[in-house]
């Protein structure tokens, strides 16, 4: 479901409708760019009819809105899934437990001050509100299952096709996991705003009947007015070290000064510097994708160098003995990938880390916007860890006391080829199909 909010633009006031990944706010009328920062979490309204619209000051009930992939691991392989959903966050029966498509039909605004309206707050805990969601729908689980099914007799053989069939496990909040992580997520606030009508409780948006209330005065959750730490604020796009304009699209979470080869983050109240390089391209190079190179150690794992890494997951590759001196790195997408792609890309970048070079490098207009922000990469390395071993039984069971210990952070540039329908990378053989990098723009 995608979402798109109306914004005003902090410079000349005209709306702008954005996507709900957006960060980066360009004004088609007064050109000015602005990236936009919230205080905690994003909050939007569905805006009322004016037709319904009544005397009486509107009460705004709050859903939680997640979007983002969970990844859950268990004995049994990696369960993930995108989740797409808005739960109710009050305890209040009658009203809708979910939005449903509402906040796709129209867009929604970005939360204003108004005076006489009110806003109920967040009764159930964001975590519960999730739970619940998780619940219910089943995670799809990466075990392959190869199917053996004979075809044809050819001569003195029976020919055999074979497919592969991914698994469906049943998970619960309540399962056993050895580890669970959201990544990539976005979460906000959407109101539903609804009016009281004597002793009934009335959708603003439709004017249907939500609820009667048994007892004109019964008491709802308590309310509270706007409170000014809910307004958006906005941070220039000025490169701090050298005052050119910095580049970057609507979702980038990172802007880059071709002026000063400086890379930006949105830290929470300025931009902030980016330990960044680059491995460099040739006159092949089309796009640079970002990765996070997360380097540490696990002593859990008895994991201090990449040789470590190579064989506490059995890989079946011979280490060699520059490997036992080499960090151990996870290299994460810096980029929005669908799930199952995410896990193949990022093991692909991490064991093939050894083939990959990077050093200083020089911001360029091909550099593919990062939208998988580093705390999120963060959060990252186990399953990326999990997807990496090759013999589950050596790292599953030690999941829950893994902590990459030492680490450093680091933003790296690998270099693309066109393929026709991938992207292709030279040194580590990484592909990622065009249609999958455009799809998880939308995650
Ligand atoms: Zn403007
Ligand atoms: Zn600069």
């Amino acid at each position: 479901m995608d979402i798109k909010i109306e914004q005003a633009c902090p410079q000349c006031g005209a709306p702008i409708v954005i996507k709900e990944t957006d960060r980066l706010l360009t004004c088609p009328y007064c050109e000015v760019k602005s990236f936009i920062r919230a205080n905690g979490v994003f909050r939007y309204y569905l805006p009322p009819q004016q037709e319904n619209k009544l005397d009486a000051p509107l009460l705004y009930v709050p859903y939680l809105r997640f979007k983002g992939s969970i990844f859950v691991v268990n004995e049994a392989g990696i369960g993930h899934k995108v989740m797409d959903t808005t739960q109710i966050g009050v305890d209040v029966p009658g009203l809708p437990p979910s939005l449903g498509i509402r906040p796709q039909v129209m867009p929604v605004k970005r939360l204003v001050p108004q005076t006489s309206d009110r806003y109920l707050s967040l009764a159930i805990k964001a975590r519960a509100v999730l739970e619940k969601a998780i619940r219910l729908t089943p995670l799809r689980l990466e075990q392959k299952e190869t199917v053996r099914k004979p075809v044809t007799y050819d001569g003195g053989e029976l020919v055999y096709e074979f497919s592969t069939k991914v698994k469906t496990v049943e998970y619960s909040a309540h399962s056993r996991f050895l580890h669970r992580a959201f990544i990539g997520e976005t979460v906000s606030f959407v109101y539903l705003p609804v009016a009281r009508r004597e002793d009934r409780l009335v959708d603003a948006l439709t004017g249907n009947t939500l609820l009667r209330l048994e007892h004109p005065a019964e008491a709802l959750p308590s309310a509270i007015p706007f409170k000014s730490s809910w307004q958006e604020k906005f941070t220039a796009t000025l490169c701090p070290r050298c005052g050119e304009s910095l580049a970057g699209e609507g979702d980038c979470l990172i802007m880059t000064c071709a002026n000063c080869d400086t890379v930006w983050a949105l830290g929470r109240e300025k931009l902030e510097p980016v330990d960044w390089q680059m491995v460099p391209g040739d006159q092949g190079t089309v796009m640079y994708l970002g990765f996070w190179r997360l380097s540490g150690e696990i002593p859990a794992l008895g994991i201090r160098s990449f040789a470590d890494f190579i064989r506490r997951t059995n890989q079946p590759v011979l280490v060699r003995s520059s490997w036992e001196r080499q960090k151990m790195s996870f290299w994460i997408p810096a980029f929005k990938l669908r799930p199952r792609v995410f896990l193949r890309v990022g093991r692909q970048a991490t064991i093939g880390q050894w083939r990959l070079a990077p050093g200083s490098g020089h911001v360029t207009d091909s550099m593919y916007p990062v939208t998988l922000p580093a705390s999120e990469a963060r959060q990252s390395v186990k399953v990326i860890l999990a997807a990496s071993a090759a013999a589950r039984k050596n790292i599953f069971p030690l999941l829950p006391k893994v902590r990459l210990e030492k680490t450093a952070i680091q933003l790296v540039y690998l270099p693309f080829v066109d393929k026709g329908h991938d992207w292709y990378q030279p040194q580590s053989g990484i592909t990622v199909s065009k249609a999958v990098l455009r799809f998880g723009r939308r995650l």
